[in-house]
């Protein structure tokens, strides 16, 4: 207690202030699954204290709670304890029973719809529809709905004139409206004016019943800030919130209203059970609407019960670890503004800043306005070009930091930041960009951003962890050498000392790999190596293609290819596992007799492999799918691409590839010369993702193993050397340094291959197009032999091989077409002659 006492005071007197205990022993105490991560998307959801979690399994094992509404014991019991713990989150936000009801809802969102069918209802001309452009997605969606018009107010200025223009009458049309916008922008963390409720009000006060309304969408908010209605003249008609942004659990939200506007719910034609003190069905089609309240009114069918027990957990534990939201919104407020300063400052060796950081577009400045503890930001490297969201992402998941990337659910405030217009917007859609993707840069601008945000239990650890992520690997220290420079002299040498080491195939994507034994010559075609990615594991509920990333265990699966029996054969490495499990499928599509089509009655399905449709052969034996399933703990099984008569094509999957401008040669880590993988012709590939054949050379393998170590030095990591199989390449190169006694000081020429434009290979000289690199991910850090993690070999690539943002290593390769004729192979020990 006295080190943390001492730390309190090194830090700030806000840090922790008020909690049950310091931040650090409580992050101890109440969150072990934090432990392992530094997770920084509270505004997306915050984690629940394990003593909520106890709490809540005591309650629910000691009590027998039954349906409510009902005359029984347990019944009764669930209907007293709603109507408490109603009461206590009505007070929570200091909400007068008198003057607010509160409406159990899903989350937020179904807040937000139930009260915009009211108003669609209510009225026979529909309601017209005002909206701040910092809103959430699902306040923007409420315009669908508003068939009297809808008004997306650009800035905080159109708001108050639109709000003005109320008070002068200037309403002849007598419709419905309903203005929402956020209290805190989910996407900037700007709180916005809490004024505009009580003026919209004053502005439309009439003698008549009340035809203006305001929502607020407190969701984001209240998170990790006080939402006070104590003063009902102030406060909004509607407010909307989940509760799991505030507590973690359970995933419930509610809908506050205002009594006095209680009344547009009356209009409301949907009723459900719960709803309806009678309802007669036979000829009349009458019904009388429970008058009770508006809970009563709104609530259709089972209440959501347990989550709302749930909520009387929450609430009280959450009073007991952190005492008030007030103590939170200090304590998170520090924290902000600390990390707001150090982003801010952050600077490249030439000055120029790196995190660009979003204020919101509808206002000016972030220090002079409130804003909440989050902060969206976009890095930008020492020439000033953006660097891509997802490749921060990537990296940010190799060091286990959870912060999240996109448009954050924020489309106005987004694309107003960006300096996106509605026609760029439509145009990036056709290009192929959607929610989520890894189109990050379009024509040079980001498409989204980086935002982290804080939560409750959030500690000073977790801030310089990130700070010194972006410090490690988007800081610019010095003017960064030319790390891809490669001697011009040994480029020449017309005696190439390049040869085949290794072949491998990759007969299931994703899984281990087949090394071609030495000797035996391999058939090659324009697909790339025989059987390579003929295979794939599906889920089995999506469809979707499996992969190492998310699972790792992947790597253990090994498929043999036996040519001599026509099978393929699979095994699993794992300790668990005897050599006695294995699994043969035919390697034949269409043989009847071989073994494999017993337990392999193969149907036509439709799966998702990389992001593309594509009909997939689909092993339906469950003894096929239970042989991968119980080893990966996922439900999937095997299936098998169709014959290559219909191949895919790799269409250029990433527009913003082709859409990069030449940025000149003198740019930091540049290539010598252009190459983007982008083949004018496109080639057929099978399910591997990006083409016919990856090439990799094993003295870039040993040069970058070399840079692993020498960067160990500088920190207590200890950073092991990674075997060239995470790269999953086809072809290994390397150099024979020995052989040629001509050349006595030839030495390894690591990253030669990234000059290579063609080469040949094999006594047949079979040509080959280098098609341009190949970009990497986190998988290269799973250990193929073990099926574990690291943060190598990625760490040390993302320092030291970058290309316009993108991290690259071995180059991707098609057979040329004057070599499509005949039956073409290759073999381990092969020449190899690059140009
Ligand atoms: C999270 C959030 C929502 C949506 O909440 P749901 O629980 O997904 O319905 C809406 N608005 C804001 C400002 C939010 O932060």
């Amino acid at each position: 207690m006295i080190e943390s006492a001492v730390k309190q005071q090194t830090y700030h007197s806000n840090y922790s202030k008020g909690y049950s205990n310091d931040v650090d022993v409580l992050r101890d105490l109440e969150y072990p699954n934090l432990k392992e991560t530094t997770y920084l998307d509270h505004a997306a959801t915050t984690p629940y204290a394990k003593s909520l979690i106890e709490a809540f399994s005591r309650d629910l094992t000691g009590n027998l709670f039954g349906n409510p509404h009902s005359a029984s014991l347990s019944s009764q019991l669930t209907t007293h304890r709603i109507d408490d713990i109603r009461l206590r989150t009505l007070q929570f936000f200091k909400a007068d029973p008198e003057v607010f009801d509160l409406v159990f809802v899903a989350n937020a969102t179904a807040g937000i719809k139930l009260v915009a069918e009211a108003l669609r209802d209510s009225d026979e001309s529909g309601f017209w529809y005002g909206y701040h452009i910092d809103s959430h997605t699902s306040l923007v969606g409420v315009r669908g709905l508003a068939d009297c018009g809808r008004e997306c107010m650009l800035s905080d200025e159109e708001a108050d004139r639109w709000i003005a223009d109320l008070g002068r009458g200037n309403d002849k049309d007598a419709s419905t409206r309903l203005f929402a916008y956020p209290a805190q922008s989910n996407m900037t963390g700007r709180r916005l004016p809490l004024r505009w409720c009580k003026e919209i009000r004053d502005a439309t006060r009439t003698d008549g019943p009340q035809r203006t309304f305001t929502l607020l969408d407190v969701a984001s908010l209240v998170s990790t800030s006080p939402f006070d209605l104590s003063d009902p003249s102030v406060a909004p008609d509607f407010a909307v919130l989940s509760f799991y942004k505030i507590f973690g659990f359970p995933d419930l939200g509610a809908l506050i209203v205002r009594k006095d506007a209680g009344h547009v719910f009356q209009g409301r034609r949907y009723f459900g059970g719960g709803t309806v003190d009678m309802v007669v069905t036979h000829g009349d089609q009458w019904h009388a609407k429970k008058e009770s309240s508006v809970h009563d009114k709104l609530e259709d069918g089972t209440l959501p019960f347990h989550n709302i027990i749930a909520l009387d957990s929450a609430l009280r534990t959450h009073c007991r670890l952190y005492g008030s939201m007030e103590n939170i919104s200090a304590h998170t407020r520090f924290l902000a503004d600390e990390l707001f300063k150090q982003l801010s400052s952050k600077v490249h060796w030439n000055g120029r800043r790196v995190c660009h950081i979003f204020t919101s577009s509808a206002s000016s400045g972030r220090a002079a306005l409130n804003y909440g503890p989050v902060i969206t930001f976009n890095l930008q490297d020492s020439r000033g070009r953006w660097v891509g969201k997802s490749e921060v992402e990537k990296m940010a998941a190799v060091k286990n930091i959870q912060i999240r990337s996109g448009t954050l659910c924020n489309p106005g405030g987004m694309t107003a930041q960006l300096g996106l217009g509605d026609e760029e917007m439509k145009r990036n859609f056709a290009a192929g960009q959607r929610c989520g993707d890894d189109n990050d840069i379009i024509d040079g601008k980001p498409t989204g951003a980086l935002r982290v945000s804080l939560g409750a239990m959030t500690n000073m650890r977790d801030i310089e962890v990130l700070l010194a992520f972006i410090d490690e690997f988007y800081v610019e220290k010095v003017p960064e050498l030319d790390v891809f420079h490669v001697p011009v002299a040994a480029m020449h040498t017309s005696e190439s000392h390049f040869y085949v080491e290794s072949l491998c195939v990759y007969p299931i994507k994703s899984c281990g790999s087949f090394k071609v034994p030495s000797g035996q010559r391999w058939e090659i075609k324009r697909e790339g190596l025989t059987w390579d990615r003929e295979w794939c594991l599906i889920h089995q509920g999506t469809g979707v293609a499996l992969n190492q990333k998310r699972y790792p265990r992947m790597a253990l699966i090994h498929p043999y290819i036996d040519l001599n029996r026509g099978v393929l054969r699979i095994t699993l490495s794992d300790h668990s596992c005897s050599d006695s499990q294995y699994l043969e499928v035919s390697l034949t599509r269409d043989d009847p007799d071989l073994i494999a089509t017993e337990m392999c009655r193969n149907s036509t399905k439709k799966s998702t492999v990389c992001g593309d449709s594509v009909t997939v052969q689909v092993y339906s034996s469950p003894s096929v799918s239970t042989f991968f399933s119980e080893f990966l703990g996922v439900p999937c099984t095997l299936a098998r691409f169709p014959p290559q008569t219909s191949p895919r094509y790799s269409k250029p999957r990433r527009p913003f590839i082709r859409r990069t401008k030449h940025t000149g040669s003198d740019m930091p880590g540049s290539f010598p010369e252009r190459s983007t993988f982008l083949p004018e012709r496109q080639n057929p590939i099978l399910l591997s993702n990006e083409s016919p054949i990856l090439l990799i050379s094993r003295s870039s393998v040993n040069r970058l193993n070399e840079t692993i170590k020498a960067t160990s030095k500088n920190g207590n990591r200890i950073n092991r050397a990674v075997a060239a199989d995470v790269f999953r390449a086809n072809v290994v190169v390397a150099e024979n340094t020995s052989h040629n006694p001509s050349l006595p000081s030839i030495v390894e020429q690591p990253y030669a291959e990234d000059n290579w434009t063609s080469l040949c290979i094999g006594p047949e000289n079979l040509q080959f197009d280098v098609l341009g690199h190949c970009q990497r991910c986190q998988m290269v850090c799973i250990d193929q032999l073990t099926a574990t993690r690291s943060e190598e070999p990625f760490a040390t690539l993302a320092k030291t091989r970058k290309v316009d943002g993108k991290v690259v290593f071995g180059r991707h390769m098609c057979l040329s077409a004057n070599s499509f004729t005949g039956t073409k192979t290759i073999m381990v020990g092969d020449a190899i002659l690059p140009s």
